[in-house]
């Protein structure tokens, strides 16, 4: 299994010349989740060839416009494209009246199903659980009702260790009990361990995105060991009090939570266009935090297992 996540845009409050906000993708074997939709985002899903055909999910975090006002264009060009696949869209409440009422307006009719799950949840939650992945959305600390989500792949089956097996001449008929972890009764009545038959499945990925979002100690147990975690830093420390009053973060108070969280690796993302220098970010969370990027409009980030 693989993990890719392709940064369509990452500045905070108005797109620049250079700098698109908030939209990513997440690319786990082909299936592609989209990840907050701010203006521009179907160009910038276009200049980096993702197929919009491809997009059955789509995750915003909160109703700020620069993480969903590219929603309502991109939903209009599938129906241009004649999409018929149904779309599922995740968000707090308030978005499916924002989209209904512009397609009202504009005497829209799409040719595919929206299906719009809107959240309320003060504690994580799952919204997604099927064969391969669990997605969870973790309530942020924002101005408005705001909410990260947490990708996480499902950890598969043990793997057979056929040697032992021979060994203990087990039959083809227990292996599906022995992969999913149960020990083995011999015919002599000898328990044989679990794990002297089979090896560790490889680890399962996990990738959370938090944006937009206040200091919040509550995400150090909510993603926890986590591969990849992209958390905002608008601000640098400069700017504390004015993070705090605005439910935004410094490039420091990411990395502490990347630190507490033990996290793999931290990217900062949503930059205040204050900053010229993205760098200063980077220097900033390093003094905290060993293993930070920072994110930029077409970076990829990957994590495999
Ligand atoms: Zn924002
Ligand atoms: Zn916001």
């Amino acid at each position: 299994m693989s993990f890719s996540l392709k940064i369509l845009g990452c500045s905070s409050a108005t797109p620049t010349t250079w700098a698109f906000p908030s939209a990513q993708v997440l690319n786990m074997e082909e299936r592609f989740f989209l990840i907050d939709c701010g203006e521009g985002t179907q160009v910038q899903l276009r200049k980096h060839n993702i197929r919009f055909s491809k997009i059955n999910h789509i995750f915003i975090s909160h109703l700020h416009g620069d993480h969903f006002f590219g929603l309502v264009g991109l939903l209009s060009s599938f129906h241009l494209l004649d999409r018929k696949k149904d779309i599922h869209i995740y968000s707090p409440k308030g978005l499916k009246e924002a989209i209904i009422t512009q397609f009202r307006i504009t005497n829209t009719y799409l040719s595919y199903y929206i299906h719009f799950h809107e959240l309320s949840t003060s504690e994580p939650q799952v919204i997604v659980d099927d064969k391969k992945l669990v997605v969870k959305a973790i309530p942020l600390k924002h101005r408005i009702e705001t909410y990260g989500y947490l990708f996480q792949e499902k950890l598969k089956e043990r793997k057979l260790n056929v040697e032992q097996l021979e060994k203990y001449k087990v039959e083809i008929c227990d292996y599906r009990n022995i992969k999913l972890g149960k020990d083995y009764l011999t015919d002599s009545g000898q328990l044989i361990d679990n794990s002297d038959l089979t090896f560790d499945p490889p680890k399962a990925l996990s990738y959370a995105y938090c944006s937009d979002t206040a200091f919040e100690p509550k995400l150090f147990e909510w993603v926890k060991h986590i591969d990849l975690l992209y958390h905002e830093s608008t601000f640098l420390d400069d700017k504390i009090t004015l993070a705090k009053k605005t439910g935004h973060s410094t490039a420091k108070q990411a990395a502490a939570v990347a630190k507490n969280a033990k996290v793999g690796k931290l990217i900062l993302g949503h930059f205040s266009a204050r900053y010229k220098n993205r760098t200063l970010f980077l220097d900033e969370a390093l003094e905290v935090f060993d293993n930070v990027e920072l994110s930029e409009e077409g970076r990829v980030f990957s994590i495999k297992n």
